[in-house]
């Protein structure tokens, strides 16, 4: 059965509200302190502190009631729990794949898949890796290489799926290095590292037949899976009729194997997965998990995580769900756009990413004029945002003084069924009037910064 569309121009929150937290409210004074307090650093605020919090959509969200009932439900036992088996059949039904490895969140998964594969020289290549999974590729010895397709950088030029893979540089690279040395090809949805950008089912295809060409295995980072099926559905000819659902299962069909963090599209607050076919491979992954996650039927998550994600996975397809997800990051891009507020455009699934670049160009990226908006959004509305740019990617010289990052972002991420239009409204307000007064915004300098993730921790002053 074809499902109605919705007819009308706004789109509402698919749900009502059970229970409510309270907004941490400020005064401009006190932001004022606190901000040099936490030393320009916003992981340094205490939540409380913060009234609408975009720092990111991971583990952010809120559960729906049926979830909370699941969290009563849930099977504590060691080995062999019910809700493991609830777990697992959601996972199997949705990807498809034989063997599924619970982990406490994403990054475990890519510790024990890149550790297992043991590709010490060897080359994994992507669309995009996300930072963690780099990390762990890196970690294991493996050099991690991204392939994302032409225009992804172009930030102003809009395009319905700048996460794709540019699948004949990938070609060229894997005849350069050989075959044998390319050990996996993981492709992220959405692509994260890239504004949260879409892959199109086409793409997937043709990476899919590439690998298959060269006998590599494709691994989908799935975080996103049901944003990117939704944007399939949105933007590719042939699917606006299809069912979520059934775009997410033939995007599937495509892998060997998918990690997740279940802290975005599972809608829960903790938890991840590892799922395969390759038995082999399995088995090492499975003694890497009973290592330093836990047993099969647990991996480092209670009973009750897993019957949360179960039900999870289920309630992330629905598509009024979908449609007010993709459309809270569309209205406030929109918003900023008719002000000329230079964004990464179109929005992408998770959130909005504005340009600092162009919206401060009086401050040189080595004053990280990404991190000089997000500390004055913090103190215009107390509104939490993420930098990535110099502060977060930037190499360091052999003084360990910072050198400019290809792009300076700032990350407004939006999570999942916590916010409403009007905190949306009010945070256009906060960007109008700040925009307003953009030249008084001024750069940053360091005081200290580890060599290593120094974006957590580094400390900073107001030129
Ligand atoms: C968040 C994320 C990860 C890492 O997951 P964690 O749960 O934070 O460890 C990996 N890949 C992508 C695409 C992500 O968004």
């Amino acid at each position: 059965m074809k499902k109605e569309v919705w007819p009308w121009k706004t789109i509402i929150e698919p749900f009502k509200i059970k229970a409510v937290e309270p907004l941490g409210f400020t005064t401009r004074q006190e932001r004022e302190h606190l901000l040099e307090q936490a030393h320009y650093n916003l992981f340094n605020i205490k939540a409380e502190k913060v009234l609408i919090d975009m720092l990111t959509d991971s583990g952010t969200g809120a559960m729906s009631c049926e979830q909370w009932a699941g969290i009563m439900k849930g099977d504590e036992s060691y080995a062999g729990a019910r809700s493991y088996y609830n777990f697992e059949m959601a996972v199997k039904d949705l990807t498809g794949l034989e063997e599924i490895i619970p982990v406490h969140q994403g990054r475990a998964a890519e510790k024990i898949l890149f550790t297992a594969l043991g590709a010490k020289g060897k080359y994994v290549i992507s669309n995009s890796h996300f930072d963690t999974t780099r990390a762990n590729v890196e970690a294991s010895g493996a050099i991690a290489m991204d392939f994302p397709q032409e225009g992804a950088l172009d930030f102003d030029k809009p395009a319905p799926f700048k996460g794709n893979a540019d699948v004949k540089a990938m070609e060229k690279f894997i005849k350069e290095k050989g075959e044998k040395n390319v050990v996996m090809c993981v492709m992220t949805v959405t692509n994260n590292s890239l504004g949260g950008q879409p892959v199109s089912m086409e793409n997937l295809r043709e990476v899919k037949k590439l690998c298959d060409k060269y006998a590599i295995p494709l691994f989908i980072d799935c975080a996103r899976f049901a944003e990117n099926a939704y944007f399939i559905k949105l933007r590719e000819k042939g699917y606006s009729d299809t069912p979520v659902e059934e775009i997410a299962k033939e995007m599937f069909e495509m892998a060997d194997g998918a990690m997740m963090s279940s802290k975005k599209d599972a809608l829960v607050n903790i938890g991840g997965f590892l799922a395969m076919n390759d038995k082999t491979l399995s088995l090492k992954c499975r003694q890497l998990l009973i290592l330093t996650e836990g047993f099969n039927t647990y991996g480092g998550l209670a009973g009750r995580d897993l019957e949360a994600i179960a039900i999870g996975l289920k309630e992330v397809l629905d598509e009024n769900y979908l449609q007010y997800r993709i459309r809270s990051s569309q209205y406030l891009g929109e918003a900023l756009l008719k002000k000329g507020i230079p964004i990464v455009n179109p929005p992408g699934g998770h959130g909005v990413y504005i340009n600092a670049k162009k919206f401060l160009p009086h401050i040189k990226p080595t004053q990280f004029p990404g991190q000089a908006l997000a500390c004055a959004l913090y103190l215009e509305g107390g509104i939490r945002t993420v930098e990535i740019g110099t502060l977060m990617f930037g190499k360091r010289d052999s003084k360990g003084s910072f050198l400019p990052a290809p792009m300076e972002l700032v990350r407004m991420a939006m999570p999942r069924r916590v916010y409403t239009q009007s905190h949306i409204d009010y945070v256009i307000e906060v960007i109008y009037s700040l925009a307003k007064n953009k030249k008084k915004i001024k750069g940053l300098s360091i005081v200290e910064a580890p060599l290593v993730l120094s974006h957590f921790t580094a400390k900073l002053k107001p030129l």
